[in-house]
């Protein structure tokens, strides 16, 4: 366990030069409390979680202190929103504190997000408002938990540093790790702007920093574009079998590590609905939960457009032709595994595919069916679920089909069936209107619901005596909030 002022900084990207991220110091907010930490997250700076409690602990993640070995950056990278370029994007509120490794060795990128105002802020205040940090902070670590790859939260500070969105709120600054912050859109960046140089130094860097097994390859920006793909097929094939809605995949937003990253208006679906839209502002449901699947090649597309200096448009239109069969293989395995079946049938597709769409029309909850499905053997477990369906005939016929398919894979013990199915079926999720509630709370001043939800959605898969009312369905107040995307 170390002290904060015993992490042993390295940091890398901030040597690449002033072409790829300019210093910048963090401007203080006033007043900083801590609104929430997380240990799991602390632990991966082998940090001893009691310090989360001490008030230097504040001070460094709300600007008012600096390690000494600390070297902020704003990094600059563009990419594509909605579909079109965007030339200059960068850390407009978010700096690159430094680089730590602990003691295992491994790399975690200190990044303070609503840390003041960079010379890509454009016309932005260069801050976040309390509420979007919670739902970072909450997201991430339920992601985490639920084993979906994602950057990691730290903690989030609150102030009293008053802020202006659609109304007046309260400044806070969330301390963010990953192994790297590099975008699908810095490589964009240094394409668009004609600078092979730097780009072939942003590339050099990312292989000998995040992907070394590719340099032993004939081709290693071939292999890392590979690389990209495959994660990111799985990525969101674990969205997609988890409900989780991003909400913003703009090129900007895609990390090349294949994680999910820079949350804003994300959502957990409560009902399970394909053409469910969690950002207010996409009229055109560009990011509309399938969308997602398609989205997630068009933003390799754009960064394979990047990578055209390096590889050959050949090749890449062969890698990225990997990417929809391998999502749909993770995709079909994982939802198998929710329901239960240890081995594959040719029609486990279909078998999925009709049951989203019974749940489709009947809106039933995503979460809960799977997990209820696995409380009782098949047939019960059926049988007590079907009321939630509008078309029952169908459900039947479904649930026949289910059944005997059960029956065939093998293994019926009913205990351990249970054991399989909760261990991939979530109790508890991060609801929208779990986070709401959380969020009111803090905004008054009161942190507690916060940390408890956090609490709650890091064992999501173990029934937590008492927490019962985290694991319901919404009520109808808390269906269809509007989670506002000024963050
Ligand atoms: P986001 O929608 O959070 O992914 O941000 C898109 C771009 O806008 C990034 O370049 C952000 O740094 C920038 N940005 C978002 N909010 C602010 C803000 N309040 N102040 C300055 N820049 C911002
Ligand atoms: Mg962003």
């Amino acid at each position: 366990m170390k002290a904060l002022d015993e992490l042993t900084f390295d940091n890398r990207f901030a040597r690449l030069g002033d072409a790829l991220s300019t210093h910048v110091l963090p401007e203080p907010i006033a007043e900083p409390c801590l609104v929430v930490a997380s240990p799991a997250a602390m632990a991966l700076l082998d940090l001893d979680p009691a310090v989360a409690e001490t008030p230097v602990f504040a001070e460094l993640f709300s600007g008012h202190k600096l390690w000494a070995e600390a070297e902020p950056r704003a990094m600059v990278y563009s990419g594509h929103q909605f579909g079109v370029y965007n030339p200059q994007l960068g850390d407009g509120r978010g700096l690159l504190l430094g680089e730590v490794y602990n003691e295992a060795g491994e790399h975690w990128d200190l990044h303070l997000k609503g840390a003041g105002q960079t010379p890509y802020s454009r016309m932005g205040d260069g801050r976040a408002v309390l509420r979007s940090s919670i739902r970072e902070f909450l997201a991430s670590e339920a992601l985490q938990a639920l084993g979906i790859p994602t950057t990691r939260a730290l903690c989030v500070i609150g102030s009293s540093t008053p802020v202006w969105r659609e109304k007046q709120e309260r400044a806070a600054m969330l301390l963010r790790l990953s192994p790297s912050h590099v975008r699908f859109g810095h490589f964009e960046y240094f394409y668009y702007t004609k600078r092979p140089e730097q780009q072939k130094a942003l590339g050099e860097h990312v292989l000998a920093m995040h992907f070394p097994e590719c340099l032993e390859q004939p081709e290693p920006y071939l292999a890392m574009f590979r690389e990209i793909v495959e994660r990111n097929a799985e990525l969101i094939a674990k969205w997609q079998a988890y409900g989780f809605c991003h909400g913003v995949m703009n090129t900007d937003n895609m990390s090349i590590l294949g994680i999910t990253f820079d949350f804003g208006p994300f959502a957990f679906l409560d009902d399970f609905d394909a053409h469910f839209i969690c950002n207010h502002s996409d009229d055109q449901g560009r990011y509309s939960f399938s969308n997602q699947v398609p989205i997630g090649q068009w933003n390799l597309s754009a960064l394979a457009q990047a990578l055209t200096p390096f590889i050959s448009v050949e090749a890449l239109r062969e890698t990225l032709g990997l990417y929809f069969p391998l999502y749909q293989a993770h995709y079909l395995d994982l939802m198998r595994r929710r329901l239960g079946l240890t081995t594959g049938e040719d029609d486990d597709q279909t078998l999925v595919e009709n049951l989203l769409q019974l749940m489709q029309n009947a809106g039933v909850d995503y979460s809960l069916f799977f997990r209820r499905l696995g409380d009782h053997a098949p047939e019960l477990a059926v049988t007590r679920l079907r009321d939630d369906f509008v078309d029952i005939k169908g459900f039947d016929a479904w649930a026949e089909r289910y059944c005997a398919r059960a029956a065939r894979d093998g293994d019926n013990d009913q205990a351990r069936r249970r054991m399989r199915m909760h261990a991939v079926n979530p109790l508890y999720i991060l609801r929208n209107y779990l986070a709401q509630k959380a969020i009111d709370a803090a905004e008054s001043g009161d942190y507690a619901e916060v940390r408890r939800l956090h609490a709650v959605l890091s064992d999501p898969f173990t029934e937590q005596p008492g927490m019962e009312r985290y694991a319901e369905r919404p009520p109808e107040w808390g269906k269809h909030l509007e989670i506002s995307c000024s963050s």
